[in-house]
């Protein structure tokens, strides 16, 4: 009794205390990643009366402002959808998603999962946030980043001003490991093919590798997480459609939430801050 009582008081602590810390530094209200989120309508003004003619005859003075009484008005801003690039970029995921993943065996991953994840979010999105496999509730449900480390995530990207929505989430492997173990070198390798064609399609601009799979399969480096994170890394040379994309590698939400320190979580938020002014996001 004692012991679930304690395990609920922690749940408690945690969920606040994340929101103190990642909901409570927001943006300035109207920030916006340039071409990320579709401006939002203004509402309706009520229509002007139009501005009497002007004559020399004397006449009462002219209300403030009424000089602009007589312009066009701007029509409200239109929320605009995906575009034809944005669309393309879809369907070629899409592709690869149920032309080849769900149906893939090139590593042992397959024998226990009970769906692929092939990843999800904007397809010409600026961001690409990259975990190393798919938990169990990813499993359950086939999408990235649902579980506990997935809300954690949530939180971190609103903290940045966008949503799940703005961005691209994935894993380095599409499979669930037994045990939520770090796939082995061996099964990154095996899935790399399928990360790789959705680092060309999306083109994101940043990448961020969370923890010590993803940094290590991306940058193809063995140095630890701790000592990668918080600096600017450039992709290795894989091909001329990736030149350019910079990587900033910061921890995993998962080791986030066991070791909920302020260190870590100040650690994690300040990174995000580095990618937000590499993206326009925030004045550095
Ligand atoms: Fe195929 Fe990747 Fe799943 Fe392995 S983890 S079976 S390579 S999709």
């Amino acid at each position: 009794m004692n012991g679930e009582y304690e395990r609920l008081r922690r749940a408690a602590r945690d969920l606040i205390e994340t929101d103190r810390v990642l909901a409570g530094e927001t943006l300035a209200p109207g920030a916006q990643l340039p071409e990320m989120s579709a401006p939002a309508s203004r509402p309706e003004r009520p229509a002007r009366t139009p501005a009497p003619a002007k004559s020399s005859a004397p006449g009462p003075a002219a209300p403030a402002g009424g000089g602009r009484a007589g312009r066009q008005r701007v029509p409200p801003v239109k929320l605009k959808g995906p575009s034809d690039e944005a669309r393309r970029k879809q369907a070629e995921l899409e592709a690869i998603d149920t032309g080849e993943v769900r149906g893939c065996t090139k590593c042992g991953l397959c024998r226990g999962r009970t769906h692929t994840v092939f990843g999800e979010g904007r397809p010409d999105a600026d961001v690409f946030f990259i975990g190393e496999g798919p938990g169990e509730e990813e499993d359950r449900q086939g999408r990235p980043f649902v579980g506990r480390a997935g809300e954690l995530l949530s939180k971190m990207i609103a903290a940045m001003g966008l949503t799940r929505a703005d961005v691209y989430i994935g894993n380095v492997v599409k499979c669930r490991p037994p045990n939520n173990r770090a796939p082995s070198a061996e099964e990154a390798q095996a899935c790399w093919d399928y990360l790789l064609r959705q680092l060309r399609i999306i083109a994101p601009k940043v990448i961020v590798t969370m923890g010590n799979p993803a940094t290590h399969a991306l940058l193809n480096t063995t140095v630890g997480i701790t000592r990668l994170r918080g600096q600017w890394q450039s992709l290795p040379m894989l091909d001329a459609d990736l030149a350019g994309i910079k990587v900033m590698p910061t921890f995993h939400p998962a080791f986030v939430l066991r070791s909920y320190t302020a260190d870590n979580r100040g650690k994690v938020w300040s990174d995000l801050q580095e990618v937000m002014r590499e993206l326009g996001l925030k004045k550095a």
